[in-house]
């Protein structure tokens, strides 16, 4: 049985309760029924918190799609089949949020003024980076970008998550776009977050509700990484 993935529906979800499928001693690590914990992946850093009262270190996607809790201090772990209560540390969860939707935001402004795809990207609270095919940057684009994405935010878009069949997300033009057919095939439900008029994406990860609730982006740096591969640094800040 896999873990049923609580942040998937309900992002703002802190608190939840869970029974403990497997405990694993040597590596201090539970794997849950239900998790409302975020763990590695998609470019999105894991949250933390406390599980059963112990310190959440780690949170990982393991085989069988359990999710694997890494616990901290020094009390004793819970065992197979107990019942404990998690709490998600907001603080970093939210501020993951707002980066992870600047980061969509910042897609679907280059998408639609310079027609130019995503290659990678990857964040930490409040700051990210994100690479793009252009070559080369236009120019003055570091201030052209942060003031489209700005407005976007200021717009306060409403952000909605929704569940499509496979069979229906492939035929979607603005999924198309974002590669929705390299998901595996095994993969029945495709997961959409959809920034209302700006930017729509397959994609697993946590956001906030709407637009405003970023705040203002700052935009850092602005490197080459190579011939069509270049490099956004952005900063999250309050508006
Ligand atoms: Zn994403």
């Amino acid at each position: 049985m896999p873990t049923e993935l609580l942040y998937l529906r309900d992002a703002y979800l802190v608190t939840f309760d869970a029974a403990v499928l497997e405990a694993d001693e040597e590596g201090r690590r539970v794997a849950l029924d239900r998790t409302a914990f975020y763990p590695t992946g998609g470019g999105q850093p894991h949250d933390s918190g406390e599980l059963a009262g112990l310190p959440v270190v780690e949170v990982r996607k393991g085989e069988g799609d359990l999710v694997w809790h890494t616990l901290g201090g020094d009390g004793v772990l819970p065992a197979d089949g107990d019942h404990v209560h998690g709490s998600v540390d907001w603080a970093r969860r939210h501020a993951l949020m707002r980066t992870h939707t600047a980061l969509h935001v910042l897609c679907g402004v280059i998408w639609n003024e310079w027609r130019v795809p995503v290659t990678g990207g990857n964040m930490e609270p409040l700051s990210a980076r994100m690479d793009f095919e252009f070559d080369p940057l236009p120019e003055g684009f570091g201030a052209r970008v942060e003031e489209l994405v700005n407005a976007e935010l200021a717009a306060d878009r409403p952000i909605a998550v929704s569940f499509l069949p496979r069979s229906a997300a492939v035929e979607d033009a603005d999924l198309i776009r974002t590669k929705v057919n390299m998901i595996p095939e095994s993969v029945a439900e495709i997961r959409v977050v959809d920034i209302v008029g700006l930017d729509k994406q397959a994609d697993g990860g946590t956001h906030v509700q709407s637009t405003g609730e970023v705040g203002r982006i700052r935009v850092a740096k602005t490197e080459s990484k190579g011939k069509g591969n270049k490099r956004i640094r952005l900063e999250v800040v309050d508006p």
